[in-house]
């Protein structure tokens, strides 16, 4: 199993690199429709002058469904670099519906979804990469074995619990899948050729955990700060690194005090030579080419308005 194109689970940081030499690498990703609402969010978290230590713009990875999304705007989101993703064109419940659904199913959903961003926002087939799955619900195998035979890189819908936070890695040895890396129910269990990106969970004290950011209700921004923080911390001083993923609805930001919060967390973090904002895929493209930090700023794959 070698990179580029198989990286084991619990395997550390790719490439053997030191720790001093890992970039600290993180992302956002948004989930659902894009609408005017959670647009103006965007706008002021991810604004031009916000940029990663070689200058260009930070951006966020979005996983889009259909119902309500305003095409015009997915549009600008990628032409500012982000990524647009594809999260089905129903989001339908039951939720048991997605862990029950047949490869064509699947099919019909995600694919679908990837060629209406195609069609209404005009981005290329080829740079919508990844899915995740309507309530982050896997769907065993059929999931995977559509992903795979439809060309994607990654699914990024895998609930964790593993301590240490985990790396992206790839899935041809399912039965890698251990200490709560796979923690809901049904995980792969065929090999795939293809990237995860786990949802490490979030931690607000004892009082709550969640794969998704806007699982936890902190009451202030004071104690919205501190849990962001705290859980960027335990990735960055883990002695893997691991990449932070920030997984979430804008819904959340329907609480000024959140809003308030992440505005700030991000303003912190760009301040850092060592972090680096930027959309899921870059991440592993990073992955798949393990770069010292020292040697970043020249790094192809996160030049300015690169897909
Ligand atoms: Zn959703």
């Amino acid at each position: 199993c070698r990179l580029p194109t198989c990286f084991m689970p619990n395997s550390g940081i790719p490439g053997g690199l030191a720790r001093s030499q890992t970039p600290m690498l993180v992302y956002f990703s948004f989930d659902d429709a894009v609408t005017p609402w959670t647009k103006s969010f965007f706008d002021q978290l991810f604004k031009k002058s916000r940029t990663n230590p070689n200058g260009c713009p930070i951006a966020a990875t979005h996983f889009n469904s259909h119902q309500n999304t305003v095409y015009k705007l997915v549009k600008e989101l990628y032409d500012a670099g982000h990524e647009i993703a594809s999260h089905s064109i129903s989001h339908r419940t039951p939720t048991t519906w997605w862990r029950d659904a047949s490869q064509a199913e699947y099919k019909e959903e995600i694919v679908g979804q990837k060629n209406n961003i195609h069609k209404y926002a005009d981005v290329p087939l080829n740079e919508i990469r990844g899915m995740r799955v309507p309530f982050l619900q896997l769907g065993k195998d059929n999931q995977f074995n559509m992903l795979e035979k439809n060309h994607f890189l990654y699914d990024a819908s895998m609930s964790s619990r593993s301590d240490p936070p985990s790396w992206p890695f790839t899935l041809q040895y399912p039965k890698k899948l251990v200490g709560g890396l796979c923690s809901v129910e049904p995980c792969p269990t065929e090999p795939h050729n293809l990237w995860e990106v786990p949802l490490n969970n979030f931690y607000m004290g004892s009082d709550c955990s969640s794969p998704m950011v806007d699982g936890c209700r902190p009451a202030t921004k004071e104690a919205a700060l501190k849990y962001i923080r705290r859980n960027f911390q335990s990735h960055y001083n883990s002695p893997n690194k691991p990449p932070f993923g920030l997984n979430m609805h804008a819904s959340w930001f329907a609480y000024p005090q959140n809003f308030q919060a992440m505005d700030d967390f991000i303003e912190e973090l760009i301040s850092n030579e060592d972090v680096w904002i930027v959309p899921i895929h870059k991440v592993l493209q990073w992955t798949q080419n393990p770069t010292p930090t020292s040697e970043l700023k020249d790094f192809e794959p996160f030049a300015c308005n690169k897909h």
